[in-house]
């Protein structure tokens, strides 16, 4: 967990958009925090804290707006940055992983040598809802041998489970701001 200061700070750097993209659902915008610097780094350091002692090999991030919060990780704890992306966009040999959608599926892929057997690899993206997409993530990276040493997002959902299935997976979980609903 994070202080109760620090998850007040974080949580009033996000913008919360009603009825985005469709009625009932309230977007949880991110890009309020990113456009403030303080909270910007606050959040990518409190992101991996309680592994910023250990050996991390990779970050990897799920696209798009894992991208932009792994990628700072990864500068920060020294490790080498995994980009995750829908089907299609990847150049090189890629390993595929279909994930479950709110409805239907779709599938996520990584560069098949962007991760060696072994390495150690944390997980970032900026929200878990259900815990789908994670969930593709990390059994994307297992099956290429990582060892997810965590998932780490700024924003829970708990109500929709995600962190609860991820931790059925073994996988710690850190999140830093929780919200009420959808
Ligand atoms: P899930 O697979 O259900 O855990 O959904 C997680 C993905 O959907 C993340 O990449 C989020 O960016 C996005 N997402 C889901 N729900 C919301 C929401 N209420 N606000 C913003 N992004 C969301």
């Amino acid at each position: 967990m994070t202080s109760p200061a620090v998850e007040n700070d974080l949580r009033a750097a996000i913008r919360t958009i009603p009825d985005y993209p469709k009625p009932g659902i309230l977007f949880r915008d991110i890009t309020t925090l990113l456009g403030n610097a303080r909270a910007f780094r606050r959040a990518v350091d409190e992101l991996v804290q309680p592994w910023a002692g250990s050996k991390i090999d990779k970050v990897a991030g799920i696209e798009a707006r894992g991208f932009i919060l792994g990628g700072a990780v990864a500068h920060q704890v020294s490790a080498g940055f995994v980009p995750i992306r829908k089907k299609g966009k990847l150049p090189h040999q890629t390993v595929r992983m279909a994930y479950l959608l709110e409805y239907g599926t779709d599938e996520m892929e990584m560069h098949v040598d962007a991760v060696q057997k072994g390495d150690r690899v944390i997980l970032v993206d900026d929200l878990i809802a259900t815990g789908g997409t994670a969930e593709g993530a990390v059994k994307l990276l297992r099956q290429v041998g990582a060892e997810v040493l965590a998932a780490c997002f700024i924003i829970d959902l708990p109500e929709l489970g995600g962190a609860e299935k991820l931790r059925k997976l073994d996988v710690p979980v850190r999140t830093l701001v929780s919200f009420e609903g959808h």
